[in-house]
């Protein structure tokens, strides 16, 4: 049995930053299925498909090839369709794509073996929305991260101005909030925390504080 972590939560609950530091200490493979959906977003920005149109983008899902890898800082890159678009993907439009593209049923299906695919000895820590309740349910950890809205919208406006990318707090504010409500409201896999997910509201927790208290309950 390969055991997997799974790590769900809103944008800006910390879910990316804590994940890859718990798969790093770990020593475990890590999936941001995040970065998949955002993939698919951006293929479709370049192939100027309508978001409206579901069989386009389910088309899109099928067709888009996406690849990971590590460059020498040990940064993880995303390839779509062999060009790496990792800046690209961290845009609010990226991810808003990808909000749009995630509600589709047959979209979420076809990247389910991608997802799956990941699950590889030692172990997988998965991050994303529904990793404890959809993809990977009988996980042997389940965490569920929260944190207040302001502090996601503060989280996320600091990394895109780390990246250059220039944003203003309120509007990332109301795009995350619309973003959240989308995923949460959304028929299929809604944004929920599993029944034995542990929840832990990162609102003023520093990093360290709880990566401990995550690696605390593999350890246990
Ligand atoms: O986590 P991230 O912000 O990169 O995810 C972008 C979007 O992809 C989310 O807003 C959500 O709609 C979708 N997503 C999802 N299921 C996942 C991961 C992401 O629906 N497991």
């Amino acid at each position: 049995e390969i055991p997997v972590l799974t790590i769900d939560g809103p944008s800006g609950s910390g879910k990316g930053t804590i994940s890859r530091l718990v798969a790093q200490r770990l020593g475990w493979h890590y999936l941001d299925s995040g970065a998949l959906y955002r993939a698919v977003g951006v293929a479709a920005g370049w192939g100027d498909l309508d978001l409206a149109d579901p069989a386009a983008l389910v088309r899109c899902t099928f067709d888009t090839e996406i690849g990971f890898r590590e460059d020498d800082s040990g940064e993880l890159r995303v390839l779509v369709n062999g060009t790496d678009a990792t800046d690209e993907l961290r845009t609010e439009t990226a991810g808003a794509a990808a909000s749009a593209i995630a509600a589709i049923p047959e979209v979420r299906e076809a990247l389910k073996d991608r997802q799956r695919a990941f699950r590889q000895p030692p172990g997988l820590v998965a991050d994303g929305r529904d990793m404890g309740t959809v993809i990977f349910p009988g996980a042997a950890y389940k965490v569920f991260l929260t944190a207040s809205a302001d502090e996601r919208a503060q989280r996320r406006y600091k990394q895109l101005n780390d990246k250059g990318v220039s944003v203003t707090l309120p509007g990332l504010l109301r795009e995350i909030l619309a973003r959240d409500a989308r995923d949460a409201q959304r028929a299929v896999a809604p944004l929920r925390p599993a029944e034995d997910a542990v929840r832990i509201d990162t609102t003023g927790l520093g990093i360290e504080a709880v990566v401990e208290r995550v690696l605390a309950l593999v350890h246990e």
